[in-house]
């Protein structure tokens, strides 16, 4: 699992996990729990001018990304105990099939390589997980 520095908590890391957007809220697959976790796109703090934010309803216009950042986890002990998310959150990447799908693209384009093979194997995976989490191809 990647991590990385939560910008508004420096010094500390998180896990990474990739989101697809659904409507107003960005849905991931949890390894973990084996199921479907969402959180809002805009965090009630952020400050950014989407209509959401001034109670419209509908679907977040922003642009792929606006919502990144770091989450408190939805893991629950009901489901499968001691997800290791739970202690300090994961922070919440967005990304879409087609960008993936780009990835594999480009990596196919380089000259073949043990390296090369598992990063498109990684992506695949990750595609796989998008598509559990709603994310359309
Ligand atoms: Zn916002
Ligand atoms: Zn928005
Ligand atoms: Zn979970």
């Amino acid at each position: 699992m990647h991590q990385r520095v939560d910008q508004d908590r420096p010094g500390r890391l998180y896990p990474v996990v990739l989101a697809v957007r659904q409507g107003k809220l960005l849905a991931f697959w949890c390894p973990h729990c084996r199921r479907r976790h969402y959180h809002g796109v805009h965090m009630s703090t952020c400050g950014c001018p989407c209509p959401l934010h001034d109670g419209q309803q509908g679907s977040c216009r922003c642009p792929l990304g606006s919502g990144d950042g770091h989450r408190s986890a939805h893991c629950t002990d009901d489901d499968r105990p001691g997800s290791p998310f739970r202690k300090g959150g994961y922070i919440v990447v967005e990304t879409s099939i087609a960008e993936l799908d780009g990835f594999v693209d480009f990596c196919l384009d380089m000259p073949p390589s043990p390296d090369r093979d598992l990063l498109i194997r990684l992506l695949r995976e990750k595609r796989a997980a998008l598509i559990r989490a709603g994310g359309q191809p």
